[in-house]
């Protein structure tokens, strides 16, 4: 109880760092629940035409994406089927870029209520800084960092060298240390760094944080 009650806490302090920055900001207990919300009140009001999506272990947990994909309703821009060639997987990113509604997580938040995110392509960065519309973030609670330094050292040491572990075909020596080396490799994931300040305009940017441990 102790303990929750001193999560909610920090989260609804992360909260109100975020709106400052014009973001809007709810707060949920996990992951079923983000789903609810997404598909109960912020979908709804969107009312997207085309959706899309970044790459997200955070996102992919809330199961939204195999939902959206179950219902016709829905026009999507799969970025990452499977059964088309990586040119027009990334062609199909350049088109999601301009799709209503773009879906995704972050790699970490601070206190200042900042977004820090490194990309490989920098598809899911773009989406986030412009294109769609509007875009959802889901965030778990293990995203949270004090400042734009820890954000950065989480990143390196944390985030980038699991993903790396996640792509078996690339390679990089962070997949055998577990820490970043800088590297020089061709499939090296880390090649843009962006800092969300504020949503612009005020509100574009929907976040659900999550207290859970979701994601890298
Ligand atoms: S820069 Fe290279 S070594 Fe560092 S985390 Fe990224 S892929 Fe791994």
């Amino acid at each position: 109880m102790g303990n929750q009650t001193n999560n909610q806490s920090i989260l609804e302090a992360y909260k109100k760092a975020l709106r400052k920055n014009n973001f809007e900001v709810f707060i949920v207990e996990n992951h079923e629940e983000a789903s609810l919300l997404f598909f109960d009140q912020i979908l709804p009001k969107i009312n997207p035409g085309i959706i899309s999506w970044g790459d997200s272990m955070t996102m992919h947990a809330t199961g939204v994406i195999e939902r959206i994909r179950e219902n016709e309703a829905y026009a999507i821009i799969d970025t990452f089927d499977k059964t088309i060639s990586r040119e027009e997987q990334i062609e199909r990113r350049r088109q999601a870029l301009q799709s209503d509604l773009f879906i995704t997580g972050t790699n970490a938040v601070t206190e200042k209520g900042q977004l820090v995110n490194l990309d490989m392509i920098g598809n899911r960065v773009t989406g986030i800084t412009f294109g769609p519309k509007d875009v959802v973030l889901f965030i778990g609670k293990n995203k949270f960092v004090k400042n734009l330094d820890d954000a950065m050292t989480r990143i390196r040491t944390i985030s980038a060298p699991l993903n790396m572990k996640r792509h078996p075909l690339f390679k990089a020596p962070c997949q055998v240390t577990g820490t970043c080396h800088d590297c020089c490799s061709p499939q090296r994931i880390c090649n843009t760094w962006t800092i969300t300040e504020k949503s612009y305009p005020k509100g574009r940017i929907k976040i659900i944080l999550i207290n859970e441990d979701l994601g890298l």
